[in-house]
């Protein structure tokens, strides 16, 4: 069964342009996609399999000696559902060729180093998805925020970031940012299960509810991201995430574009393809 279409691809619905406002955009809103859940939780499982066989040729191009990869760079506020569309996206592809990375406070020896260092040493090699749990964007988010370091630090990082990422593209790496965005009242409604659920726990930690605290703050500096760092090269996406489904399904679709946009055919054969079935059928 082919389930339904999108009205426009997601990358041209989700994409920020000049003058998006994040204040602006419904968390509970599913743009791009008029049908139900059920339809759209088909079209998941499709495109799944659509991903899982485009992954597969970016695989095989990098041990072929392409140079292509994909980073896709998740952000949002505690319980947006990052690590949902770790499990359940990029859960639909082989573990092999991803390359997962969760960014959180600095360790002493990340601190010796630029903001950049650790990133840098986990950008995707030829072949592979990247995936950052959190990022370099954390540096001017929760960095800018909390004032961690003076505002003439920060503020020069917006111009750092966009010279750096355009360099990752120079070197064949696909980017593509998402930010997930999820409402005050669905995060209650999540931190409030968290609470209520031993099996939850671990995932609760009480400096959320300080975050929390901060969330015109962390709507301000998230506006600040998409005005000063969504480029051609790097362009950001916003994901409305107040339904799980839609948030899965928008960034496996984004994905998929990214990926068809590589236009990969499979490897030819470095070997002689009849020689090599001639001698097979010669052995036993
Ligand atoms: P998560 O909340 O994503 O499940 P953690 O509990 O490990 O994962 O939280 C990561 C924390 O690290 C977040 O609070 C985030 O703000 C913080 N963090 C990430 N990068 C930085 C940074 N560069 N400087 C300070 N804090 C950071």
């Amino acid at each position: 069964m082919t389930a339904g279409r999108w009205d426009e691809p997601a990358h041209e619905a989700l994409r920020v342009r000049a003058g998006t406002r994040l204040a602006d955009l419904d968390p509970g809103s599913t743009p791009g996609w008029d049908k139900s859940r059920e339809t759209g939780e088909q079209r998941l499982v499709d495109q799944g399999e659509r991903l899982s066989e485009l992954q597969e040729r970016l695989f095989a191009d990098g041990r072929s000696g392409g140079t292509r990869s994909v980073l896709l760079v998740l952000q949002g506020l505690d319980t947006a559902g990052k690590g949902g569309i770790v499990r359940h996206v990029i859960g639909m592809v082989d573990p092999q060729g991803v390359a997962l990375r969760s960014f959180g406070v600095p360790t002493p020896e990340e601190r010796e180093h630029d903001y950049l260092w650790r990133i840098r040493k986990a950008l995707p090699g030829p072949g592979k998805i990247g995936v950052f749990d959190r990022s370099h964007y954390e540096d001017v988010l929760v960095v800018r925020v909390e004032e961690l370091v003076p505002r003439a630090v920060w503020e020069t990082r917006y111009d750092e970031i966009n010279a750096f990422e355009a360099e990752v593209a120079a070197a064949g790496t696909t980017i593509v940012k998402v930010a997930l965005v999820v409402s005050q009242d669905e995060q209650k409604e999540r931190l409030r299960e968290r609470l209520e659920r031993p099996e939850k726990y671990w995932k609760y930690n009480p400096g959320d509810l300080d975050v929390r605290a901060k969330w015109p703050a962390y709507l301000e500096a998230y506006q600040a991201v998409l005005d000063r760092t969504s480029t051609d090269l790097a362009p950001w996406y916003l994901v409305p995430a107040d339904r799980k489904w839609y948030a899965r399904l928008a960034v496996t679709e984004l994905l998929r574009e990214a990926l068809d946009g590589l236009e990969l055919g499979w490897p030819a054969a470095d070997f002689d393809v009849e020689a090599e079935k001639r001698r097979l059928d010669s052995m036993p």
